[in-house]
């Protein structure tokens, strides 16, 4: 049975098709420039054909879709014979707002709820409800079901997730610390789970989530509880260009430099021109910080006799400062840790990260093997865990793509 996975973003629209007997990848893809002038990589995966990688038209989203099917099906391309071959569609939905703690199937009412949240993720839905509609429009009558970002963190307790400003905007308007990166955490905390043991009952777990986009969430027996973000990805940790939490009075001060568009001003500095971006004046990039900084991106190493350019060493003490803060809070929430799991291209693939944030961790008795660490894990799951340490330390690639197959596959049933 193959499902389409579907990650569509306002100029951009990632795909992949699993065939979920195996849960292999038959064919993965990105158009970008959706709307400006359009280029389309595919990728089949299972069957040796060549890569296509080419400009063509992408007014809207409608025409990339077709532009995938058309990929996916053709002789030279292709990775199935027909339309009929696809089961179900599985979409990435940034926000599900506050009534979706797991993932649906859509219909009109489900659609009618999804635009509600647009305020939310004003960038995002749209894009999202894009994407659902050109599939709707190519392969009517397939199913289509939603995974959202958010439904993973609706256990967080409500006295966590409030924020403490008058209790009415909670109640009339659904403002409240939602959290993101919800199937990631999930996937790689239920990873965790089977390598502690299996069971979820009794685990306290702290899962990074370390990309260009960074959170951090507490999981306790299998459920969230607390995590970075809030109600919108702003919030948390400073990441590749945004700030994370600041004095929200800064929002005001920023405005007033901020000429006849103060809020669009103070809102784009902290967007996109924040984060380890801000500080270093360098990159958004860890690689490119790391290098700036006489790093060894291999093992982490500092390199001899490479120049140190200061800002973006500190840059990086900032990163890791701030995760140390956040990973120490949930410990004490939590009363205790079994497993810290770092995930995505950072936790994945950057030793130095790993290891600065574990050194901070210390003396907390939370301590990692170095030349474990030292190696990349190259997709694969790695145990760094070092001797005497009070908790596990795990590196575990995320795949939320496959969460969005599995939860597809799940809901559809016989449809
Ligand atoms: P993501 O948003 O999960 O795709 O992560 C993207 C980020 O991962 C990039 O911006 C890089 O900063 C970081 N990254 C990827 N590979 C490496 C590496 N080998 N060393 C350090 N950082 C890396």
């Amino acid at each position: 049975m193959n499902i389409l996975v579907i990650n569509a973003g306002s100029s951009s629209l990632k795909y992949q098709l699993f065939d979920m007997r195996t849960e292999s990848i038959l064919a993965k893809g990105i158009c970008d420039r959706i709307g400006i002038d359009g280029n389309l990589k595919h990728t089949p995966v299972s069957n040796g054909k060549p890569v296509f990688n080419s400009s063509i038209p992408l007014p809207t989203h409608a025409e990339a879709i077709k532009a995938v099917i058309e990929k996916l099906t053709c002789a030279d391309f292709g990775v199935i014979n027909s339309l009929t071959e696809i089961k179900a569609v599985g979409h990435r939905v940034v926000h599900g707002g506050r009534k979706f703690s797991e993932s649906v199937l859509i219909d009109g009412d489900v659609l009618d709820v999804i635009k509600s949240s647009t305020w939310f993720a004003p960038l995002h839905i749209p894009a999202n409800l894009m994407g659902i509609d050109a599939c709707r429009e190519a392969i009517p009558g397939v199913p289509q079901v939603a995974v959202f970002d958010t439904a993973f963190h609706r256990t967080i307790p409500d006295y966590a997730h409030i924020y403490p400003i008058p209790y009415k905007y909670y109640q009339q308007y659904d403002i409240l610390r939602y959290g993101f990166h919800g199937t990631s955490h999930r996937y790689v905390s239920a990873k965790a789970i089977e390598y502690l043991g299996g069971k979820a009952a009794g685990t306290k777990i702290v899962t990074c989530h370390l990309g260009n986009g960074s959170s951090l969430a507490a999981i306790k027996d299998g459920k969230s509880i607390e995590t970075t973000m809030g109600i919108t990805p702003l919030e948390g940790l400073p990441m590749g260009t945004r700030s994370g939490s600041v004095d929200p009075a800064l929002v005001y001060i920023l405005a007033n430099l901020g000429g006849d568009k103060p809020t669009d001003y103070a809102l784009d500095i902290l967007n996109k021109e924040s984060g380890v971006l801000g500080i270093s004046g360098i990159s958004n990039d860890f690689r490119d910080l790391e290098t700036a900084a006489g790093i060894d991106t291999n093992n982490g190493e500092m390199l001899e006799g490479a120049p140190v350019n200061e800002r973006a060493k500190l840059a990086l003490d900032v990163f890791c400062y701030h995760a140390v803060k956040f990973i120490g809070s949930y410990i004490a929430v939590m009363g205790g840790l079994d497993a810290l799991v770092f995930t995505a291209g950072i936790g994945e693939n950057s030793p130095y990260t790993r290891a600065g944030i574990c050194r901070l961790l210390n003396g907390i008795g939370i301590r990692i093997d170095m030349s474990k660490n030292g190696c990349r894990c190259g997709g694969k799951f790695m145990n760094i865990t070092g001797e005497g340490s009070i908790a596990k330390v795990f590196v575990i690639p995320t795949d939320e793509e496959l969460v969005i197959a599995r939860d597809t596959i799940a809901i559809i049933g016989d449809f």
